[in-house]
């Protein structure tokens, strides 16, 4: 079952519809269930797959409602592609159900005033040293609950985090004995020819992008002001990008998963117009997610901006140009120094005419089937919670070649200084 039926989602309903000797049943829901109708129409019209295909209207912010749904449905797994303020909801529904739980996003809060959670995050911001307002401490507190009922939770199967992770343990099994530093690079290089968009939930995305950027080294977290590290790099098939350093989860699970890493970082390329936009927004308060009084009711201005914006699945057949997302690894093998790169490159037409979307989508859909695929055939299994770099990257290496996102390793990488 798959909870959610935006640009992510659509993708990766697709790409489960294709791989249909595993998916032989799909249920799709979410609050709008007209949405996932057309989808379903859309499969079946195509007359490809052999997955039974049904739709059900859900409010994923209701663990009663979830676990209605899952009652009647009885999937294997839910894939969880809503929004990450539903984390805990489905989570806590899967528990009750005693069904295997999967993501590609982790946890935070949709009001970020709500005084009993920012209780929680300012102690964790003194203890921890980084104010994102997403961490993982929230699901990794499912571990003893997960295990005791026996089912697996699979945190974070997107691109990055996700492919980036998997890359990570797939270095350091075949490519090292120590892993000392991983950068990891997301460029898109797409046009989509709007002044401003975001290529997907514009109220996750501008949150990420406008909050303090951090880095992990020797142990422990340093931050940056929003923006504050820029370089510039050469991405192989997209060109030179300016690119900057961000928070990202997955440097929390890579510095507690990957032994003795002494430094993750993680940058993003942007255009000059994409910074300028977002930061007259900021200014403007445009980017808060407090509730705010307005003609005698209640809006939260980035929830407003997000209704204005176009909508991330709509940009796929306006959208030319390639993403290179990946990471650049140093460390040791056989006593030797060593460097290399894994990475995919991914073009927007190419996804546009396979599944109709862009593939800032595609690249987070495609690992999402991946991962939910690894828990339906048994090759990734284990009870608790799990982020991806846990497992064997192996079958989930080969099933990227096979489903889209092709990867390639260069041993003589360029490097970020
Ligand atoms: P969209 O906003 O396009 O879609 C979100 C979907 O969630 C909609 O279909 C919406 O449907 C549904 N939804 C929202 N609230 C609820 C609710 N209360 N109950 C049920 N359904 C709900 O987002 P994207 O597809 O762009 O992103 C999906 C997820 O993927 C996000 O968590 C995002 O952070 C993550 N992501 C991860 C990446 C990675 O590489 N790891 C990269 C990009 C995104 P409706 O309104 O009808 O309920």
């Amino acid at each position: 079952m798959v909870i959610g039926c935006g640009g992510v989602a659509q993708v990766a309903i697709q790409k489960c519809a294709q791989n249909d000797a595993v998916f032989s049943e799909i249920c799709i829901a979410s609050r709008t269930v007209s949405k996932c109708d057309d989808l379903k129409k859309k499969i079946e019209a195509e007359g490809k797959s052999r997955s039974k295909i049904t739709t059900a209207k859900v409010n994923a912010d209701s663990v009663d409602e979830l676990i209605a749904l899952i009652k009647s449905v009885k999937p294997d797994v839910v894939l969880n592609l809503a929004l990450p303020y539903q984390d805990l909801t489905i989570m806590d529904a899967c528990l009750a159900c005693g069904v295997h739980y999967v993501d590609s996003a982790n946890y935070e809060p949709e009001n970020t005033e709500d005084p009993e959670w920012r209780k929680i995050y300012e102690k964790r911001c003194k203890e921890q040293g980084f104010t994102a307002y997403f961490d993982y401490s929230w699901q990794w507190a499912y571990q003893k609950k997960y295990k005791d009922a026996g089912i697996t939770a699979i945190l974070g199967t997107g691109f990055d985090p996700g492919v980036t992770s998997v890359f990570s343990a797939y270095a350091l099994k075949h490519y090292f004995d120590q892993i000392d530093t991983i950068d990891i690079l997301d460029c898109n290089g797409g046009d989509h020819g709007y002044p401003f968009a975001t290529n997907f939930n514009p109220e996750i995305n501008l949150r990420e992008v406008s909050a303090n950027g951090s880095y992990w080294e020797n142990g422990h977290w340093v931050e940056t002001k929003p923006m504050e590290i820029k370089r510039e790099y050469n991405f192989e098939q997209v060109g030179m990008k300016d690119m900057y350093l961000l928070h990202h989860e997955e440097i929390e699970s890579l510095a507690k998963n990957i032994p003795g890493v002494k430094r993750i970082r993680f940058f993003m390329t942007f255009g000059q117009s994409y910074l300028t936009h977002m930061k007259c927004l900021e200014n403007v308060g445009m980017l808060r997610t407090d509730p705010v009084m307005f003609e005698g009711r209640e809006i939260v201005p980035i929830q407003f901006l997000k209704a204005l914006l176009p909508d991330p699945a709509s940009l796929g057949p306006r959208t030319v140009g390639k993403t290179n997302i990946g990471c650049i690894y140093t460390g040791t093998k056989d006593g030797k120094k060593r460097a290399i790169k894994i990475y995919n490159v991914c073009d927007h037409q190419e996804c546009y005419k396979e599944v109709g979307s862009q593939a800032i989508s595609y690249t987070t859909g495609v690992p999402a089937m991946i991962g939910t695929m690894m828990v339906m055939t048994g090759q990734w299994k284990g009870a608790g919670v799990f982020n991806v770099e846990e497992f064997d990257p192996d079958p989930y290496m080969e099933a990227l070649n096979k489903w889209g996102l092709p990867w390639v390793v260069d041993e003589n990488p360029v490097m970020v200084d």
